[in-house]
């Protein structure tokens, strides 16, 4: 985090930071709500900040912000896509989903990825940057102002690793919980991870009560390690002994991200090793029709395939469920617009 970076700081800091410059403690919690609360872009909105403080806050601390560059909506289900343009000029992306329960949105934690997934869009040109706290929020504020909605649920599953941003994505986790802040309820929130297991260790000696998603994708590490590059690093028996205690010490269960790749990974003899590999974790299979993207010949595994692999599980005691599809005709899933933002511009620049 950067010194200067005013919306990652807590209140205690910004209170600190109030006081290094002689601004009054009131001052500093009228800035943490414009910032924290309303997602000002601009000092110039705090309209209940005096002139002259204002212009010397823009001076010495200029908000990051993350603005809208594009927006697709789904004409099937309402689902928003998001490319939001950063203050350094780099590009992520978010989606909003409407469920029953309220509005989910998916914010990315870095921009691009270094995991190198082989299916994975968001991976294809490697990680430029780590994202701040103030980025991850800044997100779910630029999604609630455009909607004029209240997101309740974040999951982290766009761009990026999160456990490879670790202590930002701890400090988002603070901020965004904070009863003086958005006050998420850190049960609504979900962190998805492609398997670094030592951050899991990391992440259950926070105790949290967020909902640890873990991409796991195939049964054994012959399999796994030809998709997922992280798996040569951390195989399975030591990822599956990590999510074994951290559900023992947490008591929360769960979501293994599995998905289904034709002829990779969704035959019968992967359910019934998936099934073996997880009997009695407190757990739930996730099952995920692989978008196809561009950069990858990977293909989706066809509905009878899906329906077989979810029967196999659910009759091994392993509770699966099938993702349901949103924004299908948007790109809707991690990396794929940025991607074709990236290509377009690129393709123009070259004229
Ligand atoms: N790095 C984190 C979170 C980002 S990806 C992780 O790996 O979990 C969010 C989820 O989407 C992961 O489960 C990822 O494996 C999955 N995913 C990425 N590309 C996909 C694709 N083309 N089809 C289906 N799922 C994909």
């Amino acid at each position: 985090m950067s010194d200067r970076d005013i919306k990652s700081m807590t209140l205690d800091e910004l209170t600190e930071v109030a006081a290094s410059l002689s601004i009054p403690k009131y001052r500093a919690d009228q800035i943490y709500n414009w910032l924290q609360i309303r997602g000002a872009m601009s000092y110039d909105e705090m309209t209940n900040l005096p002139k002259d403080l204002r212009e010397k806050l823009t001076e010495l601390y200029p908000i990051k912000y993350c603005e809208v560059e594009l927006k697709q909506v789904s004409k099937i289900d309402s689902t928003v896509k998001y490319l939001f343009r950063l203050s350094d000029g780099n590009f992520i992306e978010s989606v909003l989903m409407k469920y029953k329960y309220g509005y989910t949105l998916c914010i990315s934690s870095q921009v691009g990825c270094k995991m190198g997934c082989v299916f994975c869009a968001s991976t294809k040109s490697g990680c430029v940057r780590n994202l701040l706290p103030s980025e991850m929020i800044g997100q779910i504020h630029a999604a609630q102002r455009d909607m004029n909605v209240r997101v309740s649920h974040v999951v982290m599953m766009g761009m990026g690793e999160p456990l490879d941003n670790f202590d930002n994505a701890m400090r988002f986790l603070q901020l965004v919980g904070d009863d003086k802040g958005l006050n998420l309820s850190i049960r609504n929130i979900s962190l998805s991870t492609c398997g670094v297991v030592p951050r899991i260790y990391d992440l259950l000696d926070r105790h949290l009560q967020l909902t640890l998603s873990v991409s796991l994708h195939a049964p054994n590490d012959e399999m796994r390690s030809k998709v997922m590059p992280i798996n040569r690093k951390y195989p399975i028996a030591e990822l599956i002994k990590a999510c074994r205690i951290y559900t023992k010490e947490t008591s929360r269960r769960i979501s293994f991200e599995y998905a289904m790749i034709k002829d990779v990974n969704d035959s019968d003899a992967c359910a019934y090793e998936l099934a073996s590999l997880l009997k009695g974790m407190l757990c739930h299979v996730n099952l995920i029709p692989a978008n196809e993207i561009v950069e990858s010949s990977h293909r989706r595994s066809t509905n009878e395939r899906l329906e077989r692999f979810t029967s196999i599980l659910n009759s091994r005691g392993i509770n699966t469920t099938v993702r349901r599809s949103l924004g299908s005709d948007i790109d809707a899933s991690c990396g794929q617009l940025r991607s074709r933002h990236n290509r377009e511009t690129s393709a123009k620049e070259g004229n």
